[in-house]
């Protein structure tokens, strides 16, 4: 063999996507790209808000020396106060330019947490279905990823979590708005995790972190709110990236915030810049990191979103799809109408519709769609969707 033998395996592990992928390609070739519904892929299709393409222009026409430069490994001081002074608002707390680590999205990002925390043979906590990534971040840096039951509804199941911290956990990671569910968890739940995570470090005399994963913060619907996880538990750390929220996945921006009342905050800060360093990241884009500070809480217009669920969840409630609607996020996670979810996901490709398993974000028996596509796909699809339950009625 060329190459390892656990990236072979993980190829492996990943190829029903790269089959999607290929299955899709295959489909549209053969019966032209508007009759293949494709809701399998989370890339963002509402352009970047007028703002950010301003900033970029201005930023870009910038002829000053020295802004193409290195620079220090967690980015440009003046950026990461911008940050801090936007997330000391979002999470009600004194976050300082120095809580901030500027990354190569929130992927980046998760990779310079684990490479910080982790221990050969600790575990990662997550509450399942989970962004299928996790499971290969964790292993970049010698964790094994650990799964835990969320309740029917997919709302953390603080009973779960409490059996299944045994002291090899070393970070509970969440992601809310979460990708595949579209949940939001509530600041009950998250108040109710942070006591328990609290406990469970005083009695396994270690620090167990709340690691928060939130690239899809501002993609909300219906008024909810995303609360904030520094109140709830000091030893958090949030990543998260402007993918989602500007449309911009392809410019590979995001930032790491370290609650200022982490008990190790500074080796914490320290392990972070180095770990964005020896990873390969060096530091996060430059261009792009002084565009973010240029328009901090700005994002896309989320009424495409919504109009986009509501005709989706419309759809597919009158044809007896049942789903929990999702609460942020741009995913729909429905039941499958039959137990086995891979074989439904064929039944609707056969039909032209790309849709993801379930089980490959550890939720069996379900089906992701992403509904960041334009509203034709959704409203064209809808005889298909309809076929392919009633093959199963
Ligand atoms: N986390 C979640 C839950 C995601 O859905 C994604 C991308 O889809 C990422 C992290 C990575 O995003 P990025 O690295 O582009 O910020």
């Amino acid at each position: 063999m060329t190459i390892s033998k656990k990236i072979e395996l993980f190829i492996t592990k990943a190829s029903w996507i790269r089959r999607m992928f290929e299955e899709g390609a295959r489909l549209k070739a053969i019966h032209g790209p508007d009759n293949v519904f494709d809701f399998s892929l989370g890339n963002p299709n509402v352009d970047p808000p007028p703002a950010f393409k301003q900033a970029l222009k201005e930023i870009a026409g910038n002829a000053a020396a020295g802004l193409h430069a290195y620079m220090p490994n967690p980015g440009y001081p003046f950026v990461r106060k911008a940050v801090a002074d936007f997330v000391s608002g979002e999470q009600q707390a004194a976050v300082a330019e120095n809580d901030i680590i500027m990354t190569c999205g929130a992927a980046g990002g998760l990779n310079v947490i684990l490479k910080t925390i982790l221990d050969p043979g600790d575990a990662v906590l997550v509450p399942a279905p989970y962004f299928v990534e996790y499971g290969f971040y964790v292993d970049n840096h010698g964790g094994s990823l650990k799964n835990v039951a969320t309740n029917p509804d997919f709302t953390l199941n603080i009973d779960a979590i409490d059996q299944a911290l045994t002291p090899d956990v070393k970070a509970v990671l969440i992601n809310s708005p979460n990708n595949p569910t579209g949940q939001v968890y509530s600041a009950e739940s998250l108040a109710k995790l942070g006591a328990l995570l609290a406990s469970k470090s005083r009695q396994f005399s270690r620090t167990i972190y709340l690691v928060s994963d939130e690239p899809y913060r501002k993609i909300i619907y219906d008024g909810v709110r995303v609360p904030g996880i520094f109140t709830a538990y000091p030893d958090s750390i949030i990543t998260t990236s402007y993918s989602k929220d500007l449309s911009i996945p392809g410019e590979r921006i995001g930032f790491i915030a370290v609650n200022p009342a982490a008990a190790h905050r500074n080796s914490l800060i320290g392990g972070l810049s180095l770990a964005n360093r020896i990873l390969g990241f060096v530091n996060a884009p430059a261009m792009m990191q002084r565009v973010v500070a240029a328009v901090q809480g700005t994002a896309v217009d989320v009424g495409h979103y919504a109009r986009k669920r509501e005709l989706l969840c419309t759809g597919l409630q009158k044809l007896g799809y049942k789903f929990v609607k999702p609460a942020g996020a741009f995913y729909l996670f429905p039941k499958s109408p039959i137990p086995d979810d891979v074989e439904f996901v064929r039944a609707l490709q056969d039909e032209l519709i790309l849709a993801v398993p379930g089980s490959g974000f550890g939720g069996p028996g379900h089906f992701r769609l992403a509904f960041c596509v334009d509203d034709a796909v959704i409203t064209n699809a809808m005889p298909a969707f309809g076929r392919a339950i009633r093959k199963f009625e």
